[in-house]
C-alpha cells in the first residue's frame, strides 16, 4: 500500500458525521486558531493585578457588601482585556468565540456567588492567550534563526504551506468537537436548571465547569507549535520538507533503504587502475571522457576530471548521447558506438570484456564491439556515515538496507563496514524500488520506509518508498526530504526532531484533554471547588504551550552517539 498518494484530504471517515457537520467544524478549527493575538505588557498586569488582588481578598475578612462590591471591580477588571481583544477581533470580521465563552462563564460564576471562579476565568485566560501570544513571536521569529548564507532553505522553510497533517487534522477536529460538545452540554445544563428549581443552582455550577473546559486553545497552539517546531528546527540542520505531511510520516519511518554512491559515500572517485587493452591509457581515457561528456553521474564526472575535459564541454562529432541508469553510458562518436559502464552493460550488448583482478568498482569501455580496457575507481565513505546510521537505529529505525548498483564485492565491503542489515548489490533502479516493496511487505500498517539516496537515477526508488530523502546541495523538489548538507549526520537529527515533535504534540494534545475530563468529574462530583478547577485547567494549558513551544529549539539537543 502506497500512503503517498493518499493525504487524508477530509475528516476521518471513522467519525463517519453528515458531511454539513463535518464542514461547521472545518470551519470551526480555522476561525478559532486566534493569530492575531499579540503580547502585551498592558494585559498581563490587568490580568494579573485581578488576580492577586482576589486572593488577597479571600485572605483578609472584610464585611460581606464590601467583599461584593470590590469583587464587582475586580471582575470588570479582569474582562477589559478579554473586552479589548473581543473588539479587535470584531474589527477582523471573526466572531470571538472564545472571548464569549469567557465572558458568559465569568457572568454565569459571579450569578451563582461564585465570585473568586468568577474573577479568575477571565484572569488567567487572558494569561493563557498571552502566553500563546508570546508563542506565536517566536514562531514568526524561528525562520530567522537559520543562518543568511541559508537563503534557499529559509525561502522554501517560509514556504511551508500551513495544511494540517493527517494526525493533526484528526486532533484539531477532535479539540474543536470537543469545544463544541462540551459548550452544547454546559448550556443544555444550565437549560435544566429551568426545570429544576429546587436544585437550579447545582445545574447551573454543572453547565458552568463544562463551559470553563470547553476552551481547546491550547491544543489547538501545541498542534501548530509542534508542526513549525518540526519544519523550523529541521530547516536550521538544513533540512528542507517538501509538504506538511512528511515530518510526520519521516517519524514512522522505521525501514531505511540506502543508496551507496553518493548517499553514503561521497561519491567523489578516484581512479586508482588503467586497464588499456589494445588502446594507450590517454586514449582510453580520453574515449570514456567524450563518451560521458553529457553525464553527470559521479563516475562520470571523475573520468572527465582525469582526462581534462571541462564539465558541460560537448566535443564536436557526439550525436547519440544514451544514460543507461545503473549500468553507464552509450555514446555515438565521430561513426563510432561507444560503451563506457559496469560489466552488465558490456553482457548486455554481447560484448567480451576482462575480469579484473582486484577488487573494486571496474567501469569498462568499448568501442564498435571490441573491448578497450578498465578503469578500477572508488570513493571513500562520507565522514560520519557509521555514527550517522548508528543514531537512527538508536532513534528507532529496525532495518537498515543498502540497495546499490554497484558490484556485490564493494557493496558487500561497504555495508560491513557501516553495520548495514542487508545488502542487495547489481540492482538497476528498477530493481532498486521492487527491493523496497519487498521490504514493505516485511513492515506493519503504521511503520512507512523511507529511500535515501543522492538524486541520480533514483527517481523509481524514490516512488517506491513513503519518504524519500535526498541528499542535495539545493532542494529540487524531487524528494520528500532534501537534505542540504554535506554532513550525513543531518539525517537521524531530522529523523529525531520528527520523532520528538510527535511526541510532544501527542504528549500536549492527550495530557490537555485528559486534564480537563478529571477536572470536569472532579468539579462535577464536588470535589474541588469551580475556583481551583479554573486554575488547574489555565495551568496545564499554559504549561501544555509552553512545552510545545520547545519544539522550535528541537536542534540543539544532543544526540545518544
Ligand atoms: P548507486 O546505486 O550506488 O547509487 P548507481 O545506480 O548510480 O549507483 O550506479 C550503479 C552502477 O552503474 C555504477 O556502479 C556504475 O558501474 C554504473 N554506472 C552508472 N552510471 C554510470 C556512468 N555514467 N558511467 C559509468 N558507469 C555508470
Ligand atoms: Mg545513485
Amino acid at each position: 500500500m502506497n500512503h503517498k498518494g493518499s493525504p487524508m484530504k477530509s475528516i476521518p471517515s471513522i467519525l463517519s458525521i453528515p458531511e454539513k457537520l463535518n464542514s461547521f467544524f472545518q470551519r470551526v478549527i480555522k476561525f478559532r486558531l486566534p493569530v492575531e493575538r499579540r503580547f502585551s505588557v498592558r494585559d498581563i498586569l490587568l490580568a494579573l493585578g485581578a488576580l492577586l488582588l482576589t486572593l488577597l481578598l479571600r485572605i483578609i475578612s472584610l464585611p460581606a457588601a464590601i467583599q461584593t462590591v470590590l469583587s464587582v471591580f475586580l471582575l470588570l477588571f479582569a474582562l477589559i482585556p478579554v473586552f479589548l481583544q473581543a473588539f479587535r477581533l470584531i474589527r477582523k470580521r471573526r466572531f470571538p468565540v472564545e472571548e464569549a465563552t469567557v465572558f458568559l462563564s465569568a457572568l454565569i460564576a459571579f450569578a451563582v456567588g461564585e465570585h473568586t471562579a468568577a474573577i479568575l476565568i477571565p484572569a488567567l485566560s487572558v494569561i493563557l492567550w498571552q502566553v500563546e501570544g508570546y508563542s506565536l513571536l517566536h514562531v514568526e521569529a524561528a525562520p530567522n534563526a537559520i543562518p543568511d548564507a541559508e537563503e534557499t532553505i529559509r525561502n522554501h522553510v517560509m514556504a511551508a504551506d500551513e495544511e494540517k497533517s493527517t494526525e493533526r487534522r484528526t486532533l484539531a477536529f477532535a479539540s474543536a468537537a470537543f469545544y463544541a460538545l462540551f459548550l452544547l452540554v454546559g448550556i443544555i445544563m444550565m437549560f435544566l436548571a429551568l426545570f429544576h428549581l429546587q436544585n437550579a443552582a447545582e445545574w447551573i455550577r454543572r453547565g458552568l465547569i463544562l463551559l470553563m473546559l470547553s476552551l481547546p486553545s491550547a491544543i489547538l497552539f501545541s498542534l501548530m507549535l509542534t508542526h513549525f517546531g518540526a519544519v523550523f528546527s529541521s530547516g536550521k540542520t538544513g533540512a528542507v520538507f517538501r509538504n506538511d505531511q512528511v515530518p510526520e510520516d519521516f517519524s514512522h519511518c522505521r525501514i531505511f533503504a540506502f543508496g551507496k554512491t553518493g548517499t553514503v559515500t561521497d561519491g567523489r572517485f578516484q581512479i586508482s587502475e588503467i586497464v588499456p587493452v589494445g588502446v594507450s591509457e590517454e586514449d582510453l581515457l580520453r574515449i570514456a571522457a567524450v563518451a560521458e561528456c553529457k553525464s553527470d553521474h559521479p563516475i562520470a564526472l571523475a573520468i572527465k576530471s582525469a582526462a581534462g575535459l571541462k564539465e558541460g564541454a560537448v566535443p564536436s562529432g557526439v550525436m547519440d548521447v544514451q544514460e543507461i541508469p545503473g549500468k553507464g553510458v552509450s555514446t555515438f562518436f565521430s561513426g563510432r558506438q561507444i560503451y563506457v559502464g559496469n560489466a552488465s552493460l558490456l553482457e548486455d550488448h554481447n560484448i567480451w570484456y576482462q575480469v579484473p583482478s582486484k577488487t573494486g568498482t571496474a567501469i569498462h569501455v568499448a568501442v564498435d564491439s571490441t573491448y578497450r580496457g578498465y578503469f578500477l575507481i572508488s570513493d571513500t565513505l562520507r565522514e560520519n556515515a557509521f555514527e550517522a546510521l548508528e543514531e537512527l537505529r538508536a532513534q528507532g529505525a529496525s532495518c537498515l538496507a543498502m540497495l546499490t548498483g554497484d558490484v556485490q564485492s564493494v557493496s558487500r565491503a561497504v555495508a560491513a563496514s557501516l553495520n548495514f542489515d542487508m545488502v542487495k548489490a547489481h540492482l538497476t533502479p528498477a530493481e532498486k524500488a521492487s527491493a523496497i516493496s519487498y521490504l514493505r511487505s516485511s513492515q506493519s500498517d503504521r511503520e512507512r520506509i523511507a529511500a535515501v539516496g543522492d538524486g541520480s537515477h533514483d527517481e523509481a526508488m524514490f516512488e517506491a518508498a513513503d519518504i524519500s530523502v535526498c541528499m542535495e546541495q539545493k532542494p529540487s523538489g524531487i524528494a520528500d526530504l532534501s537534505i542540504c548538507s554535506d554532513d550525513i549526520l543531518t539525517i537521524p537529527r531530522v529523523y529525531r526532531i520528527c520523532r520528538e515533535t510527535e511526541r510532544i504534540m501527542l504528549a500536549s494534545a492527550v495530557g490537555v484533554a485528559g486534564v480537563k475530563l478529571m477536572l470536569c468529574f472532579l468539579g462535577l462530583f464536588h470535589v474541588i471547588p469551580i475556583s481551583l478547577v479554573a486554575v488547574f485547567d489555565s495551568v496545564f494549558s499554559i504549561a501544555a504551550v509552553i512545552y510545545s513551544l520547545t519544539c522550535l529549539t528541537l536542534e540543539n539537543r544532543g544526540m545518544h552517539g
